[in-house]
């Protein structure tokens, strides 16, 4: 009699490193012989890439052992991830985990399974976890396997830089950076597989350096790849960003002219408690220059709301500069305590009900700005990389610059990149029409 393949359902918590590492682990299993199920279906395998950035962030993936559980009680469950790595403690006592993979073993998650058959409930989870973590600089085997057009890359694991209110040091260690041929090797075959744009993700990218290599040497290299034809950097501190790589953004016809900046506070006592390396003046002078020096920009951020010391005035601060500097879109960010932390030690909190009025009003602001960023764009015609169908029938895709493109046809744009005539905004969307049939 012939063997059903057994499920697997993966999920990803947080960032788009996550997301990276759970497509190459989603491709392992897959060569390991399970079928993969969307989250929510039945499944016997459910594999959580977890994050413990916020509190919020923990408590979605307890919530979704529970949930899942609930329609599959025989599954067998496996965490990883930073909350693997930061909260095992608290994983433990959770009922229904039977694994437990820190952020040392992560990508061999697949190695510590029972195997495909065998996969059976545990009474208690087996853990695999170290304090220690890796420094040196790393491979990763196979190719990350994704849905969408657009695939992310990971080249860089790890922090050094010790902002007060950030565990990532903790939960993924020291700085380190992925070896260049084994990034061009993944590359490849995600462009072999269809995948148009990479997107390079890591802990803080800008901090690459591989073999005297920097971030900037890396791009090159990925330029000369076949079937590779947009690269976007996807978040970068602002220390990290030189001349040079700004220069080649502005040149560049596959680098994205996009940077997404994080800026967190626009007050430098506030920079200051959060043991941010620069101060707005500073930052300010970097935007400007990449806006000088790029045209066509699609420019976003990160802002905390709620830090401890964020008063009126200092909050006021942020708010003005997040308005004066030409930002099409922000994401805020609630402060949220987290243990070990030098900010978890600070006790000028901020109310919840205020950091709640403050992140809406920030949102407001931010919604704002992206409307008048599209707006620029109105009557211009734009090459959009299509991705999907919405609910309403629109196809969905992004410019280089990150402006969201919905177009109404009934061709299919899968995987196109089309020239679009830009004309209207609606919903946080610009639409408009194909200029041409596209390639
Ligand atoms: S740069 Fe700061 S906020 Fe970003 S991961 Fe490193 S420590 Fe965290």
């Amino acid at each position: 009699m012939q063997q059903t393949r057994p499920r697997a359902s993966l999920h990803t918590i947080g960032c788009r490193l996550n997301q990276a590492e759970t497509a190459l682990l989603a491709d392992r299993l897959r060569k390991d012989g399970y079928d993969l199920v969307d989250i929510g279906r039945q499944t016997d395998l459910l594999v959580v890439n977890s994050c413990s950035v916020t509190e919020q962030a923990e408590k979605d993936c307890r919530h979704l052992v529970r949930q899942t559980l609930r329609h599959s009680p025989a599954a067998f469950v496996a965490v990883t991830g930073c909350y693997a790595q930061t909260g095992v403690e608290a994983l433990c006592r959770e009922p229904g985990i039977d694994l437990i993979v820190g952020s040392q073993y992560k990508m061999h998650l697949p190695d510590y399974l029972p195997g495909p058959q065998a996969l059976r409930k545990q009474p208690a989870p087996h853990l695999l976890h170290t304090r220690k973590i890796d420094r040196g600089d790393f491979v990763m085997s196979g190719v990350g396997h994704y849905e969408s057009t657009r695939a992310n890359l990971k080249i860089q694991d790890g922090c050094t830089f010790m902002c007060s209110f950030c565990i990532i040091p903790f939960a993924r260690g020291h700085e380190r950076s992925r070896r260049l041929d084994d990034v061009l090797r993944e590359a490849e075959g995600l462009a072999e597989r269809g995948h148009r744009e990479l997107v390079l993700t890591g802990v803080n990218v800008g901090q690459y350096r591989e073999g005297g290599r920097s971030l900037l040497d890396l791009i090159q290299c990925l330029e000369q790849i076949d079937g590779v034809e947009r690269i976007r950097i996807s978040s970068i501190e602002p220390t990290t960003i030189p001349d040079e790589l700004l220069d080649h953004m502005a040149a560049s016809p596959k680098v994205c002219r996009y940077l997404h900046v994080p800026l967190q506070s626009g007050d430098d006592g506030i920079l200051q408690a959060m043991h941010r390396r620069y101060t707005v003046k500073e930052y300010t002078a970097l935007i400007e220059k990449a806006v000088r020096l790029i045209p066509d920009l699609g420019l976003g951020t990160d802002i905390m709301v709620g830090f401890p010391g964020e008063s009126e005035k200092e909050f006021a601060n942020t708010f003005a500069l997040a308005n004066s500097l030409p930002f099409a879109y922000f994401h805020v960010f609630n402060f949220s305590r987290r243990p070990g932390t030098a900010a978890a030690r600070m006790t000028d909190t901020v109310r919840p009900a205020t950091a709640k009025a403050r992140s809406r009003s920030l949102a407001e602001l931010s919604r704002a700005k992206r409307v008048a960023f599209y707006q620029r764009y109105l009557d211009q015609t734009l090459p959009v990389l299509f991705e999907t169908r919405d609910a309403t029938g629109l196809w969905i895709g992004l410019t280089g610059n990150y402006v969201r493109v919905g177009v109404a046809t009934r061709s299919d744009l899968s995987n196109r990149i089309c020239e679009v005539v830009l004309t209207g905004v609606m919903d946080g969307l610009a639409v408009g029409h194909l200029a041409e049939t596209g390639r």
